[in-house]
């Protein structure tokens, strides 16, 4: 009986909204879960839209009801529901074939114009294999799709040269929470641009975006070396970040391990292939539980000399004092190397732990705070590991605009923490329950102790959480909100705002 019922409603929805393309009320419970399983949401249907029109008929038709909530997915790769919308309306972003739609030269540059439900792996490949162009700011994964990690920031290890890939674009097309079709850029409606980047989904939906490209280089050099010393290690990174572009790396990232011969948490996580050997003795010339791994990366080009190579980056490497021995390295194709996180989701499909629960935590820790994260971080709380990477690296800040919504700690230069925990559903290991504790230990230590630092990805319950996040950009934040999303139909999952009725 209830199934008929929801025909009916289901059946009048779509010819309320009058869409070219569909909506689904039976295979939704995909969109109610995400990447990080810690939440379920189902929601009442999930529309699949042909463009910008159906996002604004969706939209326009949610706004007449009392209640009714829109939530964006693009690929559900958050950790905390964001992209849920529970009882609501899911659209579902993601369309491969939206990857390239133009290339165009604009005054910043030569751009690509792609939509919003891209996923970046698919820009990447179209791009180099249509244009022998490459957007220049990345994530380390990407599976992830354009309007998703722009509602963010979208971080590697080019962004201490490019910013985040909110600094990366110039253009976007937006239906904003009033069901209006939008353009805006820097010099066109740049309040709604700026608060959308960064913005959490709060203020429209993103339906393309102009990305800045630049040539695709054939190659790259993928290099780890190892640091017993934290301050060593950072002040290498440091450096790599701040000099001039020839006198560095193209990327620059680093990472936490654990000094034990644990395949995961350990020594063998450096190594960048299987023929690389690591020694028993790397471990005892180091009494510090915890060593960091710095990972750098150079472009070059298929017709460059390999001796020209060699010689860049002894030089580069010369300047750095990581432990002897510890150099690892490898060639590889430029597309490979940005590809490189799809083998280890390959490998993790097959044993389980993609589709287990992953209850990670993303931090932004201003260079004041960073040693002392490590200090009560790295070496205590996490000193055994956390089954999967620990990224620590330094950005920054002048390559972000500090228009967008993302907040970030003070200073010149922060660090991304992330915490990227896998569980094993077929080992004995601390229950997800657990691991989410240690999550608030790790962020109640570093409020504890006066750390500087920011949320990634951010997760609040209340609305204390988000004020005490956005800080003084609190009112900015809500007043964009009463502007483009009124009725706070958008992106209920994040928990800002309430649904207006
Ligand atoms: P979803 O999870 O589907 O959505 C996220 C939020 O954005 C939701 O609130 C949703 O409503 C909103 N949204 C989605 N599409 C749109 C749109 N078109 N317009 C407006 N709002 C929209 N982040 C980094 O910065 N760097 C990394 O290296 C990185 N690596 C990751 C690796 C993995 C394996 C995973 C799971 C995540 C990683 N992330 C990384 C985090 C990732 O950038 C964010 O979780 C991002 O939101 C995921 O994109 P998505 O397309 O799955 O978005």
């Amino acid at each position: 009986m209830l199934q008929q019922e929801d025909e009916e409603v289901a059946r009048r929805l779509f010819q309320d909204m009058d869409l070219e393309g569909s909506i689904d009320y039976r295979s939704t419970a995909f969109a109610g879960r995400d990447f990080g399983g810690l939440h379920a949401s189902p929601p009442f249907a999930v529309v699949r839209p042909s463009g910008s029109r159906d996002i604004s008929s969706v939209i326009r038709f949610a706004l007449k009801s009392p209640n009714l909530t829109v939530a964006a997915r693009g690929n559900g790769h958050s950790i905390n529901g964001q992209a849920m919308a529970n009882r609501g309306l899911v659209i579902d972003m993601k369309r491969p074939s939206d990857a390239v739609i133009d290339f165009v030269r604009s005054d910043a540059g030569f751009a690509v114009d792609v939509g919003g439900g891209a996923l970046w792996e698919d820009v990447l490949t179209r791009c180099v294999s249509e244009f022998g162009f490459s957007p220049r700011s990345w994530t380390d994964y990407l599976g992830l799709t354009v309007g998703g990690t722009l509602s963010n920031a979208g971080v590697s290890g080019q962004t201490f040269r490019y910013g985040p890939q909110t600094s990366n674009v110039t253009e976007l097309e937006v239906v904003t929470g009033t069901g209006d079709t939008v353009i805006c850029s820097d010099g066109q409606n740049s309040e709604l641009f700026f608060s959308v980047l960064g913005g959490l989904g709060q203020f429209g939906i993103i339906t393309r975006a102009r990305v800045l490209v630049q040539p695709a280089p054939n190659m790259v050099r993928w290099i780890r070396v190892v640091y017993s010393e934290f301050d060593e290690f950072t002040r290498d990174a440091e450096s790599l970040i701040t000099r001039p572009e020839r006198e560095s790396f193209d990327y620059v990232e680093g990472f936490a391990f654990v000094n034990s011969d644990d395949p995961v948490n350990g020594w063998p996580s450096v190594l960048l292939n299987p023929d690389q050997l690591w020694d028993t003795g790397f471990m005892i010339r180091s009494a510090s539980p915890v060593l960091y791994c710095l990972e750098v990366a150079l472009h070059y080009n298929k017709g460059d000399c390999s001796s020209t190579v060699d010689t860049r980056v002894e030089r580069l490497l010369g300047r750095l004092r990581f432990m002897e021995d510890t150099l690892f390295q490898v060639d590889l194709n430029y597309i490979d190397f940005l590809l490189r996180v799809k083998e280890a989701e390959k490998q993790a499909k097959a044993n389980g732990i993609w589709d287990a629960p992953h209850p990670w935590l993303n931090l932004f820790v201003s260079k004041t705070s960073i040693e002392d994260f490590d200090r009560l971080v790295f070496k205590e709380i996490l000193k055994d590991g956390i089954g999967g990477p620990m990224l620590v690296y330094p950005i920054s800040r002048s390559k972000w605009d500090e228009r967008t919504s993302v907040v970030l700690p003070d200073g010149e230069i922060f660090y991304i923490v992330a915490l990227l925990r896998f569980t094993n559903p077929y080992q004995k290991s601390p229950s997800v329950r657990d691991l989410v504790a240690q999550n608030h230990e790790i962020i109640e230590a570093c409020v504890r102790n006066g750390l500087d630092f920011k949320l990634y990805l951010p997760h609040y319950n209340t609305e204390e959480g988000w004020k005490q996040h956005f800080g003084d950009r609190w009112s900015w934040f809500e007043e964009m909100k009463s502007k483009y999303d009124p009725m706070a139909i958008l992106a209920p999952g994040q928990k800002i705002f309430t649904r207006n009725p």
